[in-house]
């Protein structure tokens, strides 16, 4: 498949001769530099400690929100194109980083930061407290979980939510499973040191978790972790936090200390960060120097490490942030690896072409439209499974009716000054009075379109002979009614259409 769509592809570029290069970590940064360098003619090797591809879209990301077939098939596509993905098999242990830098012509290191961060309280260490995205895991490959039915999760960020409604999934299906335990007896509380309004989560998880039953409590941050004698945990001692940003939006937490409450729980997870773990650096990657702890330091344009064919991509280049940053991190390090190994320096070059639309409509009243909002499955039905999918998707009608919505800004009208005849139709008829014809002179003193004037009318021009139509292009609906109101065919609607293609620099 690789070979075919390489043959497809016009570009200067000499391909490479399957030079082996190794990615660490089968997340969407490892997949998509695979993906680019099988395209680019190198033979990419994955190597993932886990037994399945995909990093924390199949091990995070909860099979509610994210179907796993549909992972599955992304990641059939790419093999499909000849990378090898080595599931099970953990750098550092079946195979040492070292030996990776001698087998491989390049490595990226795409290991993601799957290591649930710590908030240092006292009783944090022992039984019954988790790291939230540790659970996540366990939930998603089908371990057992060992938590309890009091359920306390620390953070307000969406990763939280996730923890919290996996939780609320899990027991609620356990306990329909097991005739001897009554439904109701659970209780998930998220607690998280912002305000409501102030909380990174997205509003609609807030919102879904609140239907579904989690307690949410803001403004409290964690003292202390209290254990009984045996050192089970019984609950998490919280103070009242008063802000958590100051002026210029720094975190920079401002506590009440007298007010305080005490959470009665079994089980703590704690949902406030993730951080990576590189531990196999220490046999053969002597020479990668960190920006700070478990951070490598990284050349911002080749994503390459201090050490001589080694670069890095995804979350442990930027830092935790989403699926399509880490896919856009992975194909930048798969182009510094290609230029790496083949010594070509290749650059994106940008295609714009015009098409022209004949008799362009658009749909009566689409201007107006309201969102259409997504169907979801109801709360009551939500915890019948864990990985029963909330977001239903639209029916092919709310699709067509969501999709008119668009304003389609790829379309603009293209006024030809050679055939107006300045009758002010178009101006008339636009409904959002973003055309405005002046004479030329009116202009004058605006540098930015003396260039254009100029190369338009060439040298010393009367202005007061010539006139402007002049288009805000922010409040331009794309309507076609200046087009179909020109008496001299002298607008048209064209569809701006951007290439990209790999050239050689
Ligand atoms: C719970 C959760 C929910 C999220 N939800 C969303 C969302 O809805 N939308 C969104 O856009 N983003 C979301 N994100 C963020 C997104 O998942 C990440 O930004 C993205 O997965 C990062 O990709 P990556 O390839 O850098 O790392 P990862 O996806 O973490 O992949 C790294 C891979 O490296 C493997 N690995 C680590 N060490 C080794 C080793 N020594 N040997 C072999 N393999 C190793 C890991 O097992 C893992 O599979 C979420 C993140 C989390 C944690
Ligand atoms: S397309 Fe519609 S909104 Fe845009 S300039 Fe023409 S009439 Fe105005
Ligand atoms: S309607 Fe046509 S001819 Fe009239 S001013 Fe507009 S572009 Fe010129």
């Amino acid at each position: 498949m690789a070979a075919l769509l390489r043959a497809a592809v016009r570009s200067d570029i000499r391909l490479g001769k399957g030079e082996p290069v190794a990615m660490v970590g089968a997340g969407p940064a490892g997949l998509a530099a695979a993906h680019d360098l099988a395209l680019l003619g190198l033979r990419p090797v994955v190597f993932e400690t886990e037994p399945v591809a995909a990093g924390m879209l199949a091990v995070g990301v909860p099979a509610y929100r994210l179907p796993r077939e549909l992972i599955r098939r992304e990641v059939a596509v790419i093999e499909a194109l000849g990378v090898e993905i080595r599931c099970n098999t953990t750098v550092g242990k079946e195979i040492s980083f070292a030996q990776l830098r001698r087998e491989f012509a390049a490595v990226i290191l795409a290991v993601g930061a799957k290591s649930s961060r710590a908030l240092g309280l006292p009783g944090e260490r022992g039984p019954g407290v988790y790291g939230g995205v540790d659970l996540l895991r366990a939930a998603a490959l089908g371990e057992p979980l060992n938590i309890g039915r009091d359920v306390v999760v620390i953070g307000g960020g969406n990763v939280a939510y996730d923890v919290a409604r996996t939780v609320l999934r899990q027991v609620a299906y356990d306990t329909a499973r097991t005739a001897a335990r009554l439904p109701g007896t659970w209780r998930v509380r998220l607690v998280s040191l912002e305000s409501l309004e102030e909380m990174p989560a997205d509003t609609i998880e807030i919102l879904e978790g609140d239907e579904e039953g989690i307690e949410r409590r803001n403004g409290w941050g964690p003292l202390e972790i209290q254990r009984s004698a045996d050192g089970r945990v019984q609950g998490v001692v919280f103070r009242r936090c008063l802000r958590v940003y100051d002026e210029q939006r720094r975190f920079a937490p401002v506590y009440e200390d007298s007010v305080r409450e005490t959470i009665p729980c079994d089980t703590v997870l704690l949902a406030i960060g993730q951080a990576p773990s590189l531990p196999f650096l220490d046999a053969g990657g002597e020479d990668i120097e960190m920006a700070r702890p478990g951070w490598p330091k990284v050349d911002p344009a080749t994503l390459a490490t201090t050490a001589p064919g080694v670069f890095v991509a995804g979350d442990l280049a930027h830092g935790t942030r989403l699926l399509i940053d880490a896919v856009a991190s992975g194909k930048a390090a798969a182009r510094s690896v290609f230029e790496y190994i083949t010594g070509q320096r290749i650059r994106s070059e940008i295609v714009e072409t015009h098409r022209v639309l004949e008799r362009y409509q658009r749909e009566r009243g689409y201007e107006a439209l309201r969102r259409v909002p997504a169907p979801a499955l109801p709360p009551e039905k939500r915890l019948e499974s864990p990985d029963a999918v909330v977001e239903l998707g639209y029916t092919r009608e709310q699709a067509v009716l969501e999709a008119s919505r668009c304003l389609d800004c790829g379309v603009s009208p293209v006024f030809d000054g050679a055939r107006c005849v300045l009758c002010g139709g178009c101006a008339d008829v636009c409904p959002t009075q973003c055309l405005k014809l002046v004479a030329l002179d009116s202009l004058s003193g605006r540098e930015d379109l003396a260039a254009a004037i100029e190369s338009l009318l060439g040298g010393e021009p009367d202005l007061s002979e010539n006139s402007a139509i002049l288009k805000d292009e922010q409040r331009c609906i794309r309507c076609a009614l200046c087009a179909m109101r020109c008496p001299a065919d002298a607008i048209t609607m064209e569809r701006v259409i951007f290439e990209s293609n790999w050239r050689r620099a």
